[in-house]
């Protein structure tokens, strides 16, 4: 498709959900998956661009080496799974990233930190300090400390207020969907994917409505127009791609899209701690 794609981004978050990193019958880690994120990730820092990147899985993997059969309820049983899988998870980038000589630091935010300006600054600080010394920031919730009130609870919004926090040109949300389809691609086989979004307009969110969330993360449609909006406001265009080959992510730098991009769309008056008291509560 469209080949004045290619734009020259100088700054991108990449975000992956837990169910494109583990393997859908067992929960389990997908380390192949894992190991061709992280060489893309470093192919893409290797052409002068910074990377970050913003994982799921901590509650996955840590339920995984827990050995819990159900997807926890209580916040408290997903809190003690992100203590164990988010650690882990770390542990398995930290190793795979120094396989490409790459340092990683993690950085992990709860809404408190984003509405707060002290600590609002102190965070966008670290991240320009961190691409200041190459390092590539993976940066998830704090799960462990975030209850229901101050819960982002999806890494779709948190990634894109990453974006804006750290002035993003792009945004990608690699996701186990192809992009925003006209209709359910499930119920509809004439669904098709709509390729460039310049407006986030009604007939968009009408589009998003049917469009279908999957078992092991937690971000449907919805909250990849809320993400879309905070990011173009921001200032970044979008990129909703399939995670399942992540070599998607190199053909994105070539100007190859085949998800869905929402166009940037600056405004100058957009609040990030505003936006986050309206709009995610
Ligand atoms: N922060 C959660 C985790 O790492 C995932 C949230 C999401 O799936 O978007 O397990």
């Amino acid at each position: 498709m469209d080949t004045e794609a290619n734009r020259n981004y100088k700054r991108v978050v990449v975000k992956i959900g837990s169910s494109s990193l583990t393997h859908e019958k067992t929960g389990s880690l997908n380390f192949n998956k894992m190991e061709h994120l992280v060489r893309a990730l470093c192919d893409v820092r290797n052409q002068g661009i910074d990377v970050c990147l913003v994982s799921s899985g901590a509650i996955a993997v840590g339920r995984d080496a827990i050995g819990l059969k159900e997807r926890p309820e209580h916040i408290s049983a997903k809190q003690a799974c992100a203590a164990v899988g988010q650690a882990k998870l770390m542990m398995t980038y930290q190793k795979l990233f120094g396989e490409y000589n790459q340092v990683a630091g993690q950085i992990l935010l709860t809404k408190n930190t984003m509405i707060n300006p002290v600590s609002r600054d102190n965070a966008k600080n670290t991240f320009e300090e961190l691409f200041r010394m190459g390092i590539l920031p993976v940066v998830n919730e704090n799960d462990t400390v975030s209850t229901y009130e101050m819960q982002f609870g999806d890494n779709d919004t948190l990634s894109a207020l990453v974006a804006s926090l750290i002035q993003a040109d792009l945004l990608i949300l690699l996701s186990d969907i192809d992009g925003l389809c006209t209709d359910d691609p499930h119920r509809n086989p004439d669904a098709v994917v709509i390729h460039e979004v310049e407006q986030i307009d009604e007939q968009i969110y009408e589009m998003a409505k049917d469009s279908t969330g999957s078992e092991v993360g937690t971000g449907g449609m919805a909250t990849k127009l809320t993400a879309a909006k905070i990011a173009t406001l921001s200032g970044a265009d979008m990129i909703i791609a399939n995670g399942k080959d992540v070599g998607v992510i190199q053909q994105i730098f070539e100007g190859n899209i085949t998800g869905t991009r929402f166009h940037a769309n600056a405004n100058p008056n957009f609040q990030l701690a505003n936006f986050i008291m309206e709009t995610i509560g």
